[in-house]
Protein backbone atom coordinates (compact mmCIF):
# COMPACT_ATOMS: atom_id res chain seq x y z
CA UNK A 1 0.00 0.00 0.00
CA UNK A 2 1.26 3.54 -0.42
CA UNK A 3 1.86 5.89 1.94
CA UNK A 4 3.71 8.86 2.82
CA UNK A 5 6.13 9.91 4.90
CA UNK A 6 4.64 12.61 7.44
CA UNK A 7 5.04 15.36 9.47
CA UNK A 8 2.90 16.30 12.58
CA UNK A 9 2.75 20.06 13.45
CA UNK A 10 0.53 21.62 15.82
CA UNK A 11 0.74 23.12 19.26
CA UNK A 12 1.76 21.22 22.66
CA UNK A 13 -1.91 19.00 23.18
CA UNK A 14 -2.86 18.69 19.64
CA UNK A 15 -2.73 14.70 19.61
CA UNK A 16 0.96 14.43 17.79
CA UNK A 17 1.84 11.86 19.94
CA UNK A 18 -1.72 10.06 20.81
CA UNK A 19 -2.08 10.08 17.02
CA UNK A 20 1.68 9.33 15.65
CA UNK A 21 0.96 6.03 18.31
CA UNK A 22 -2.33 5.01 16.25
CA UNK A 23 -0.42 5.18 12.92
CA UNK A 24 2.32 3.31 13.73
CA UNK A 25 0.37 0.51 15.18
CA UNK A 26 -2.09 0.65 12.06
CA UNK A 27 0.62 1.47 9.29
CA UNK A 28 3.76 0.66 10.46
CA UNK A 29 5.07 3.78 10.45
CA UNK A 30 9.07 4.68 12.04
CA UNK A 31 7.59 7.19 14.74
CA UNK A 32 10.35 9.64 15.08
CA UNK A 33 9.14 11.88 18.69
CA UNK A 34 11.76 14.40 19.74
CA UNK A 35 10.33 15.15 22.49
CA UNK A 36 10.30 11.36 23.55
CA UNK A 37 14.15 10.96 22.08
CA UNK A 38 15.35 13.63 24.19
CA UNK A 39 12.89 12.64 27.43
CA UNK A 40 14.95 9.40 27.13
CA UNK A 41 18.38 10.99 26.64
CA UNK A 42 17.72 12.98 30.13
CA UNK A 43 16.57 9.47 31.34
CA UNK A 44 19.82 8.37 30.73
CA UNK A 45 21.59 11.72 31.90
CA UNK A 46 24.09 11.19 28.59
CA UNK A 47 25.40 14.21 27.00
CA UNK A 48 22.56 15.17 24.86
CA UNK A 49 20.22 14.80 27.82
CA UNK A 50 22.05 16.87 30.17
CA UNK A 51 22.49 20.24 27.78
CA UNK A 52 18.76 19.44 26.84
CA UNK A 53 17.47 19.14 30.55
CA UNK A 54 16.99 22.42 31.47
CA UNK A 55 15.24 23.62 28.56
CA UNK A 56 13.01 21.24 28.36
CA UNK A 57 11.58 21.63 31.65
CA UNK A 58 11.20 25.36 31.70
CA UNK A 59 9.43 24.54 28.36
CA UNK A 60 12.55 26.55 25.68
CA UNK A 61 13.20 24.67 22.98
CA UNK A 62 15.93 22.64 22.98
CA UNK A 63 18.96 24.08 20.63
CA UNK A 64 18.30 23.57 17.20
CA UNK A 65 21.82 22.18 16.14
CA UNK A 66 21.27 19.60 19.11
CA UNK A 67 18.00 18.33 17.62
CA UNK A 68 18.25 18.66 13.83
CA UNK A 69 22.04 15.98 14.59
CA UNK A 70 19.45 13.71 16.62
CA UNK A 71 17.12 13.44 13.83
CA UNK A 72 19.73 13.40 10.96
CA UNK A 73 21.39 10.01 12.69
CA UNK A 74 17.84 8.85 13.11
CA UNK A 75 16.96 9.71 9.37
CA UNK A 76 20.52 7.92 7.81
CA UNK A 77 19.35 4.39 9.75
CA UNK A 78 15.74 4.47 7.59
CA UNK A 79 15.57 1.63 5.27
CA UNK A 80 14.42 2.80 1.63
CA UNK A 81 11.03 1.14 1.83
CA UNK A 82 10.33 2.46 5.62
CA UNK A 83 7.93 5.51 6.41
CA UNK A 84 8.53 8.14 8.76
CA UNK A 85 5.76 10.12 11.18
CA UNK A 86 7.55 12.96 12.57
CA UNK A 87 6.09 14.35 16.15
CA UNK A 88 7.42 17.72 17.69
CA UNK A 89 9.89 18.27 14.63
CA UNK A 90 10.59 20.79 12.78
CA UNK A 91 9.62 22.99 15.14
CA UNK A 92 11.55 26.26 13.71
CA UNK A 93 12.11 27.02 10.33
CA UNK A 94 16.02 26.60 10.84
CA UNK A 95 14.88 22.77 11.49
CA UNK A 96 12.34 22.69 8.44
CA UNK A 97 15.21 24.09 6.46
CA UNK A 98 17.63 21.21 7.52
CA UNK A 99 15.64 18.61 7.57
CA UNK A 100 14.40 19.41 3.74
CA UNK A 101 18.31 19.47 2.87
CA UNK A 102 18.79 16.42 4.60
CA UNK A 103 15.69 14.66 2.81
CA UNK A 104 17.39 15.72 -0.40
CA UNK A 105 20.51 13.71 0.38
CA UNK A 106 18.90 10.80 1.41
CA UNK A 107 17.62 11.60 -1.88
CA UNK A 108 13.62 11.06 0.06
CA UNK A 109 10.69 12.56 -1.29
CA UNK A 110 9.56 15.92 0.75
CA UNK A 111 6.58 14.57 3.60
CA UNK A 112 3.15 15.22 3.89
CA UNK A 113 2.96 17.94 6.38
CA UNK A 114 -0.43 17.60 9.04
CA UNK A 115 -1.06 20.63 10.99
CA UNK A 116 -3.65 19.60 13.63
CA UNK A 117 -5.50 22.86 14.76
CA UNK A 118 -6.79 23.35 18.37
CA UNK A 119 -7.49 26.51 20.23
CA UNK A 120 -5.60 27.69 23.21
CA UNK A 121 -8.16 26.53 25.52
CA UNK A 122 -8.49 23.74 24.77
CA UNK A 123 -4.36 23.15 24.87
CA UNK A 124 -4.56 24.58 28.76
CA UNK A 125 -7.44 21.74 29.15
CA UNK A 126 -5.52 18.91 27.69
CA UNK A 127 -2.08 19.51 29.01
CA UNK A 128 -2.76 20.03 32.54
CA UNK A 129 -5.20 16.68 32.16
CA UNK A 130 -2.75 14.66 30.88
CA UNK A 131 -1.06 11.55 32.53
CA UNK A 132 1.69 9.53 31.23
CA UNK A 133 2.80 6.12 31.78
CA UNK A 134 6.23 5.26 32.13
CA UNK A 135 6.22 1.50 31.25
CA UNK A 136 4.18 1.52 27.75
CA UNK A 137 4.10 5.39 26.89
CA UNK A 138 0.28 4.91 26.69
CA UNK A 139 -1.09 9.07 27.00
CA UNK A 140 -4.30 9.33 29.55
CA UNK A 141 -6.10 12.10 29.89
CA UNK A 142 -8.36 12.67 33.70
CA UNK A 143 -11.11 14.51 31.99
CA UNK A 144 -11.89 11.70 29.28
CA UNK A 145 -10.45 8.92 31.24
CA UNK A 146 -10.64 9.50 35.27
CA UNK A 147 -7.24 8.18 35.77
CA UNK A 148 -4.83 10.36 37.92
CA UNK A 149 -1.07 10.80 38.87
CA UNK A 150 -0.83 7.29 40.91
CA UNK A 151 -3.23 5.21 39.39
CA UNK A 152 -2.19 1.83 37.72
CA UNK A 153 -2.05 2.22 33.86
CA UNK A 154 -4.80 -0.26 32.25
CA UNK A 155 -2.72 -1.54 29.78
CA UNK A 156 0.74 -2.39 31.91
CA UNK A 157 0.21 -1.38 35.13
CA UNK A 158 2.66 1.33 35.42
CA UNK A 159 2.34 4.54 37.61
CA UNK A 160 0.94 7.30 36.02
CA UNK A 161 2.78 10.10 36.49
CA UNK A 162 2.65 13.86 35.23
CA UNK A 163 5.18 15.12 32.64
CA UNK A 164 6.89 17.94 34.66
CA UNK A 165 6.48 20.28 31.73
CA UNK A 166 2.83 20.07 31.75
CA UNK A 167 2.69 22.39 35.08
CA UNK A 168 0.80 25.51 34.43
CA UNK A 169 3.82 27.78 34.37
CA UNK A 170 5.16 25.75 31.56
CA UNK A 171 2.45 25.11 29.52
CA UNK A 172 2.15 28.76 29.05
CA UNK A 173 5.74 29.13 28.09
CA UNK A 174 5.10 26.24 25.90
CA UNK A 175 2.14 28.03 24.20
CA UNK A 176 4.64 31.00 23.70
CA UNK A 177 6.78 29.24 21.98
CA UNK A 178 4.89 27.45 19.77
CA UNK A 179 3.14 30.77 18.52
CA UNK A 180 6.25 32.55 18.34
CA UNK A 181 8.67 29.76 16.77
CA UNK A 182 6.40 26.69 15.68
CA UNK A 183 3.58 28.76 13.85
CA UNK A 184 5.24 30.26 11.37
CA UNK A 185 5.81 26.85 9.84
CA UNK A 186 2.36 26.17 9.06
CA UNK A 187 3.21 29.50 6.74
CA UNK A 188 6.48 27.99 5.24
CA UNK A 189 4.95 24.73 4.28
CA UNK A 190 1.95 26.26 2.78
CA UNK A 191 3.78 28.29 0.56
CA UNK A 192 5.40 24.93 -0.16
CA UNK A 193 2.07 22.96 -1.53
CA UNK A 194 2.96 20.40 1.95
CA UNK A 195 0.46 21.39 4.07
CA UNK A 196 -2.53 19.96 5.20
CA UNK A 197 -4.92 20.95 8.32
CA UNK A 198 -7.13 18.87 10.18
CA UNK A 199 -9.24 20.13 12.76
CA UNK A 200 -8.05 17.77 16.11
CA UNK A 201 -10.95 18.85 18.78
CA UNK A 202 -12.79 16.29 16.82
CA UNK A 203 -13.37 12.72 18.67
CA UNK A 204 -10.09 11.45 18.90
CA UNK A 205 -10.93 8.51 16.53
CA UNK A 206 -11.88 10.53 14.19
CA UNK A 207 -8.98 12.09 13.40
CA UNK A 208 -6.86 9.61 13.60
CA UNK A 209 -9.10 7.78 10.40
CA UNK A 210 -8.54 11.59 8.56
CA UNK A 211 -4.97 10.98 9.20
CA UNK A 212 -4.44 7.73 7.91
CA UNK A 213 -6.85 8.37 4.83
CA UNK A 214 -4.41 11.55 4.62
CA UNK A 215 -1.28 9.05 4.68
CA UNK A 216 -2.27 6.95 2.30
CA UNK A 217 -3.61 9.48 -0.83
CA UNK A 218 -1.29 9.58 -3.68
CA UNK A 219 0.23 13.42 -4.61
P1 LIG B 1 7.22 17.34 23.21
O1 LIG B 1 7.19 15.99 23.85
O2 LIG B 1 7.23 17.24 21.69
O3 LIG B 1 6.17 18.27 23.73
O4 LIG B 1 8.65 17.99 23.58
C1 LIG B 1 8.99 18.25 24.93
C2 LIG B 1 10.11 19.25 24.99
O5 LIG B 1 11.28 18.72 24.31
C3 LIG B 1 9.85 20.58 24.30
O6 LIG B 1 9.12 21.49 25.15
C4 LIG B 1 11.27 21.06 24.02
O7 LIG B 1 11.89 21.51 25.21
C5 LIG B 1 11.96 19.77 23.61
N1 LIG B 1 11.84 19.52 22.17
C6 LIG B 1 11.17 18.50 21.56
N2 LIG B 1 11.27 18.59 20.22
C7 LIG B 1 12.02 19.69 19.97
C8 LIG B 1 12.46 20.33 18.79
N3 LIG B 1 12.15 19.86 17.56
N4 LIG B 1 13.22 21.45 18.91
C9 LIG B 1 13.57 21.93 20.13
N5 LIG B 1 13.16 21.40 21.28
C10 LIG B 1 12.40 20.28 21.22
Amino acid sequence: MAQRDLILLGPPGAGKGTHAEYLKEHMSYTHLSTGNLLRAAVARASDLGKQAQGYMEAGELVPDDLVIDLVGERMEQLGCGEHFLLDGFPRTTGQAEALSEMLEELSREQPLVINLAVSDAEVVRRLSGRRMCPGCATIYNVHRDGLDIGDKCPECGGELYQRSDDQPEAIHNRLEVYKQDSAPLIEYYQKRGQLVTVDAEQGQQQVSAELADLARRER
